[in-house]
Order: structure tokens, then C-alpha cells, then sequence
């Protein structure tokens, strides 16, 4: 388990902190956000030991940003679903992409964009769609590969939007 290295601190980035800085925590998220959500294409996706991929899944279920659910009996295969609260680093991760994307370009271009579900268009910093000119919400986002995906990094195909449990956050904080 993550030790609590902010505890002393009064500060919601710390919080924050302490349920998604581990370094895998948000690339778990992402894949998620990706479709990439159950054990063994996680496992693939990330180039992550089990152990450690499934510490880190536990500890996110823990904190209520994802949810497991079994698809298949003997054997179980369980899949990852991002709750409310889990989509909710949705703009935490687009943000970052941005910020890399600004501050460490591919010299070809992005390797990824993202578009708002409705219409198409492309989701822009402070999360407007260029598109149908409205505020895009977290749930609305969905990517395709940009111009600085390398071949071996991933497909072409536009994402669809990612999996989601409908039972809200707070059914784990109660
Ligand atoms: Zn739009």
C-alpha cells in the first residue's frame, strides 16, 4: 500500500495526491478512459507486473474511482470501470496530455486528440468543443490516435467512449 507521505499536510492536491500520484495510478485511469479496462490488456497495455497492477486496481476500487466487475465465471475475469468520481480525472488527464503536448511535442504532431461524443469536434484546452461550440463534460470525451502515434503504440481507430458504472461514487463511501 501507497504510504501517506502528505498526511501532515492540509491541502486537497496533497489528498488528491495520495490516491492518484503513484506513477501508474493515472496511466491505469487513462487506459480505462482508452477501453483498456480489463486485467490482461492492462497488464499488456502498461508493461506493469501483475503484482503491482493489482495493488494499484485494489487500491483505486478502495477509493471508490473504479469499480470491478466480473464478465466471465471459472475462471473469473473481472473488468475496470470508471465510476463518477474516476471520471472525473478525465480533464486531470486531458490537461496533462495538453501540458506534454505543449511542453514535449512529437515532432509529428500529438499522438492523440480528443473529440467531444456528440458531435465530433475537437475538445481544446478548458474543455470547449471547437465543433458545436458548447463546455464538453468529462463523460462526453473520446480520442483518437493523432498525428505522433507511433505504429507501434496503438491502432487508428477512434476510441469509443469509455466504460462506466452507473452506480455513482458514493455507493463506496457509505
Ligand atoms: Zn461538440
Amino acid at each position: 500500500m501507497l504510504g501517506r507521505y502528505f498526511s501532515d499536510q492540509t491541502c486537497s492536491v496533497a489528498r488528491s495526491l495520495e490516491v492518484v500520484g503513484e506513477r501508474w495510478s493515472l496511466l491505469i485511469v487513462r487506459d480505462i478512459l482508452l477501453g483498456i479496462n480489463r486485467f490482461d490488456d492492462l497488464v499488456s497495455s502498461l508493461g506493469i507486473t501483475r503484482t503491482v497492477l493489482s495493488n494499484r486496481l485494489h487500491h483505486l476500487v478502495d477509493e471508490g474511482v473504479l469499480e470491478k466487475r466480473v464478465y466471465q465465471n471459472g475462471p473469473n475475469r473481472s473488468e475496470y470501470l470508471l465510476t463518477d468520481k474516476g471520471m472525473g480525472l478525465t480533464p486531470v488527464i486531458a490537461h496533462l496530455m495538453w501540458w506534454g503536448d505543449s511542453h514535449y511535442p512529437e515532432a509529428e504532431g500529438p499522438p492523440r486528440v480528443l473529440l467531444h461524443h456528440p458531435c465530433g469536434g475537437a475538445v481544446s484546452g478548458r474543455f470547449f468543443c471547437s465543433g458545436c461550440a458548447s463546455q464538453v463534460e468529462p463523460g462526453e470525451v473520446m480520442t483518437r490516435s493523432g498525428p505522433g502515434l507511433r505504429k507501434d503504440h496503438g491502432d487508428c481507430a477512434e476510441r469509443p467512449l469509455p466504460p462506466v458504472a452507473r452506480t455513482g461514487s458514493a455507493a463506496g463511501e457509505s
